[in-house]
């Protein structure tokens, strides 16, 4: 129930800011599914949505390496481009991969993540939407996995 309160929340804010606009949003898979879903279908508002993949998440630690994206068909240029995250955890992930998708001349560019470790945060990026600040622990569900699993919990779990 909170988390769903919280999302709608954001789906309004994201509502106001962008009549008339016509946004496309660009969910980065695979954790962010169920949050781009619920978030997607409390807009008021046309808009797009296309799903993208990165760099794969392994062990309690972020992955170094961030590999280029896959399935994003669409072309940016002018576009109105919000990103969907499940989490911004040291932020390296976002940090790395926003001048890959602002090389091709978006007319705007935010952010929306779900969750959001600030005090783990080491790159700078601008989170224009954010669900929740939560502590520096790994959290699983609600899209979010632990080594593959976990992804179909309602609720959000701390996992140690
Ligand atoms: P960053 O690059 O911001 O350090 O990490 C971002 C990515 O790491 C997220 O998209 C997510 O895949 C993964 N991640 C960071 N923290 C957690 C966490 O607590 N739980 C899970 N399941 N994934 C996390």
């Amino acid at each position: 129930e909170i988390i769903l309160k919280r999302v709608k929340e954001m789906a309004n804010d994201i509502t106001k800011d962008y009549a008339g606009r016509r946004p496309l949003f660009i969910a980065i898979l695979n954790g962010s599914f169920m949050f781009a879903s619920d978030l997607f279908k409390h807009l008021n508002i046309e808009a797009e949505l296309c799903f993208i993949k990165l760099a794969s998440y392994k062990g309690l630690k972020s992955s170094g390496n961030v590999v280029t994206s896959i399935g994003l068909e669409d072309d940016l240029f002018g576009k109105e481009v919000i990103i969907v995250e499940d989490i911004v955890d040291t932020g390296k992930t976002l940090h790395n991969f926003l001048p890959k998708l602002l090389h091709q001349q978006p007319r705007s560019m935010r952010i929306a993540t779900l969750l959001h470790k600030s005090a783990a945060t080491e790159f700078p990026l601008t989170l224009d939407y954010v669900g929740f600040d939560i502590p520096n622990k790994f959290v699983v569900g609600y899209g979010l996995d632990y080594d593959g699993l976990g992804r179909n919990f309602k609720e959000i779990y701390q996992l140690v």
